[in-house]
């Protein structure tokens, strides 16, 4: 008897509703592995993820691109370095509308579950399905890429990502912050809309202050946010509670066999930094969609030839990405005086490189491939 579905997505996390979206408008019958709801805790995922523009059109196309008031654009990034040195970056000056855009986790899985429960080629399941091809979307602690024999090359970061929701005394201009000091990198991304006075923090600390500031009652949190930040956005104050994630570079040794390939965080981890893990692993479905999209007509969706060509297509551009955050990481944690001046001497030299930082910009905002496929359809 033929498998009930032509593909069986395990993990429903961003990268996996998207997928099977995707492929449901291929006509391809989409089984997608659901875990029950975690118990309710508090406010949900406090994070909001900083999309590119590529990502944004994919979402767009699939409907499920959350309304305004949860995607902010960032019309100006300012990035602080440890001794005067900054870089700035302007949507204007790249002619564009916005360089990124800020948007809220739970109004974008509630947008993309609401775009599955319509979609009749989706079938939500509650356990895994015999299907020609397996998708393995389930994060970076996947058990079923340890269950498929696949070794997850990891180095761990000795920080942890503190994030948290911030109302500010002045707005945020659509701005985008962030100051590397001491081995830390904090970020505040702009949140509520162009003129909002709100921001998501992504506070990356060393692993002793990172247990430090968790455990601080929210005024003297607030108070070293203000001084860390040079009180760039007036008087701050907390109003979500603090999450934490430990950080880490990882990278599966195989991306695919035959009848599996692994998507998003599953088959690849960067420090979020740049803000480019989701990025990422959108750009992993889109390219699988495509070479599923492209397949000869005797290929079923399972065939390993057909999965190499999509590991080829995303291993280079994941890889670039994960030295890139890796090398800006390594080059801010050097204490010793001789690196303080050349990062910074760098960043000024940069900030002031016409077609180089035009061209890092696209790169960012995944303007450099146009998304493939999603015109033809
Ligand atoms: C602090 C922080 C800030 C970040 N900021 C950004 C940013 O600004 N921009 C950006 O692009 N990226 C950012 N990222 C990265 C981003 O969070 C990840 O890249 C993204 O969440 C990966 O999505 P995913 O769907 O692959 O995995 P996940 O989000 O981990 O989803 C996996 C899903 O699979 C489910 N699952 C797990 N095991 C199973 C199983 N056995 N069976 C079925 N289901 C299963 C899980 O419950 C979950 O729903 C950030 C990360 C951190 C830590």
């Amino acid at each position: 008897m033929a498998a009930p579905y032509d593909v069986c997505i395990r993990g429903a996390g961003i990268v996996g509703r998207t997928l099977a979206l995707l492929l449901a408008r291929d006509r391809l019958r989409v089984g997608l592995v659901d875990t029950p709801p975690a118990p309710a805790s508090g406010t949900g995922d406090v994070r909001a993820y900083a999309l590119n523009s590529a990502s944004r059109e994919l979402l767009l196309a699939l409907r499920a691109w959350p309304d305004e008031s949860h995607a902010t654009p960032v019309t100006g990034m300012e990035v602080h370095g440890d001794d005067g040195g900054s870089v700035h970056f302007s949507a204007e000056a790249q002619h564009v509308p916005a360089l990124a855009w800020i948007v809220d986790v739970e109004p974008l899985l509630a947008r993309l579950a609401e775009a599955v429960r319509f979609q009749p080629q989706v079938t939500l399941l509650d356990s895994p399905a015999p299907a020609s091809l397996t998708v393995v979307c389930e994060g970076r602690a996947s058990a079923t890429r340890a269950e498929f024999g696949v070794p997850f090359h990891v180095v761990a970061y000795p920080q942890r990502a503190i994030a948290a929701r911030l109302a500010c005394e002045l707005p945020h201009g659509g701005v985008a912050r962030q100051w590397f000091q001491d081995g830390n990198v904090l970020g505040l991304l702009p949140l509520g809309g162009p003129q909002g006075n709100s921001v998501a923090l992504v506070w990356s600390v060393l692993e002793p202050r990172a247990d430090e500031l968790m455990a601080l009652p929210a005024g003297e949190f607030e108070s070293r946010l203000l001084a860390a930040c040079g009180n760039a956005l007036g008087r701050m104050k907390l109003t979500s509670e603090r999450m934490a994630w430990s950080l880490q570079r990882a990278q599966a040794e195989r991306w695919c066999g035959p009848g599996w390939v692994l998507a998003g965080d599953a088959a690849h981890n960067v420090h979020p930094l740049a803000g480019q893990g989701l990025n990422l692993g959108l750009a992993d479905a889109r390219e699988l969609g495509r070479v599923l999209h492209e397949r000869e007509y005797w290929r079923a969706p399972g065939d390993e030839k057909l999965l190499r060509r999509y590991e080829r297509a995303r291993k280079m551009d994941v890889l670039a990405m994960a030295w890139t955050t890796d090398g800006l990481q390594q080059l801010f944690a050097q204490p010793a005086e001789p690196w303080a001046w050349l990062r910074n001497w760098g960043m000024r030299g940069f900030d002031r490189s016409g077609p180089v930082k035009r061209w890092v910009a696209r790169q960012a905002m995944g303007r450099e491939r146009p998304p493939s496929g999603m015109e033809r359809r």
